[in-house]
């Protein structure tokens, strides 16, 4: 068979043992957990699991973010086009001195042995060059196209956009599916956030507000009550409507819905 696949959104590509295990996943899941409906395959139990974005308050709980010590997944021409413009603006009302200086002499894409030879953001330090940290912690480029009431599509990396879902063509399909324990092997978001992150892993938060918190190395001792708030957690289906109605279409994110609440898989 020939082994086709693409993560949507960026074009680095799933590995022929990505490919494999997705496929084995699909095939064993069909009917029951993931489920067709026009070319979708649709994975409820994945996109049923528990998440909490409280991306702002991420550096309390942490010592390093997401978008800290590293880039996101290559953003894609169109995106690279479309943002280039606006550059100039998000550097001067957000970001540093450092960024400024970096982005006069280099531009803000790196393409290199780093990148995997894709055209990628830079570092600015260790951190994504759009990451601003210096007061507030946030991603610059989110903030901009709110602020600017530009569509977040257009602009930011659909890859940062979609967390913690994954969407992958496979076999003349797309697989809507999230990150999960059983998605680790394939999903564009692998191990890393559901085993260092509080947002992925709501298991982790009950434990530390039971106080039964397991030392981890990216997570801090005493994490304040009020941030991922163990209420505050929901399905990430819900999390990333706006991401499911933009590329699937309103109906996609309306039916997987219904079938979640019909299925009881959360209440
Ligand atoms: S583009 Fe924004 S969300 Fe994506 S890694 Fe950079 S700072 Fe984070």
């Amino acid at each position: 068979m020939n082994m086709t696949a693409h993560y949507i959104g960026t074009p680095e590509k799933l590995s022929q043992s990505e490919i494999y295990q997705c496929r084995i996943y699909i095939r064993k899941h069909r009917g029951k957990r993931v489920i067709s409906f026009h070319n979708f395959f649709i994975d409820l139990e994945a996109l049923s699991g528990l998440f909490n974005l409280d991306c702002s308050n991420c550096h309390l709980a942490h010592f390093h973010s997401c978008c800290e010590k590293g880039r996101p997944l290559a953003p894609g021409k169109e995106t690279i086009k479309q943002l280039t413009p606006h550059v100039e603006t998000i550097v001067e009302r957000y970001l540093t001195s450092s960024h400024e200086k970096q982005w006069r002499k280099e531009g803000f894409i790196e393409r290199s042995e780093k990148t995997d030879y894709y055209d990628n953001f830079s570092l600015c330090g260790e951190d994504c060059f759009f990451y601003a940290k210096e007061q507030e912690h946030f991603c610059s480029i989110h903030r901009y196209a709110i602020e600017q009431q530009l569509p977040l599509t257009s602009l930011k990396p659909m890859a940062c956009s979609m967390y913690p879902i994954d969407l992958i063509e496979i076999d003349g399909c797309i697989l809507i599916t999230a990150l999960h324990p059983e998605t680790l092997s394939f999903c564009r978001w692998g191990e890393e956030y559901y085993k260092d992150f509080l947002c992925a892993n709501v298991q982790y938060r009950e434990d530390s507000m039971n106080g039964n918190q397991e030392s981890r190395e990216n997570m801090r001792q005493s994490i304040p009550e009020s941030i991922f708030r163990l209420d505050h957690y929901k399905p990430a289906y819900v999390w990333e409507k706006e991401t499911i109605e933009h590329f699937c279409g309103k109906e996609v994110y309306e039916w997987i819905d219904t079938k979640i609440k019909e299925n009881d898989y959360f209440q």
